[in-house]
């Protein structure tokens, strides 16, 4: 990824997240992209605690879930550009995600400026706009992704 004068950052919203889940039991990929969101608390079956989704597998019927750890969710700024840097962190129990794709929500800081720019879309994988503060373009390019098992 590359943020050229920009600083991307969590949108007011809650943390959208479009993926494609498999299940760590029987390996079943789903075929629909699904949203993980922050503001989506599920509470887990035995009180033991909530998830952002819950979700029975198709085929092999396990109740599997994925929490959205929100403590872990860090900016991606300009001086981290061209680099994979861990911007939000998933405790997987049984879900896991495999493939992603960025869309609207996504906001920005301009680096110098502090020009906010709300509601971007990286859909495309990349972004553009002017800083009027700055009197230059700014942008978020070449969206890229790496899931990390830890
Ligand atoms: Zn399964």
């Amino acid at each position: 990824m590359c943020a050229e004068h920009c600083s991307k950052r969590r949108g007011r919203y809650g943390v959208v997240r479009s993926s494609q889940m498999k299940c760590g039991s029987c390996g079943e990929i789903s075929e629909r992209w699904q949203y993980i969101r922050l503001m989506d608390s599920v509470p887990l079956k035995g009180g033991r605690g909530k998830a952002s989704m819950v979700q029975k597998c198709r085929l092999c019927s396990r109740e599997n879930s994925i929490d959205i750890l929100s403590n872990t969710i860090k900016p991606y700024n300009a001086e981290d550009s061209e680099t994979f840097k861990t911007i939000v962190e998933f405790e997987c129990r049984g879900l896991e995600p495999v493939d992603f794709q960025p869309q609207a929500g996504f906001a920005a800081e301009g680096t110098e400026s502090r020009t906010p720019f709300s509601d971007i879309n990286l859909q495309e994988k990349d972004w553009n706009d002017y800083d009027e503060t700055l009197k230059a373009s700014v942008g978020i390019y070449d969206v890229t992704h790496q899931f990390v098992k830890c």
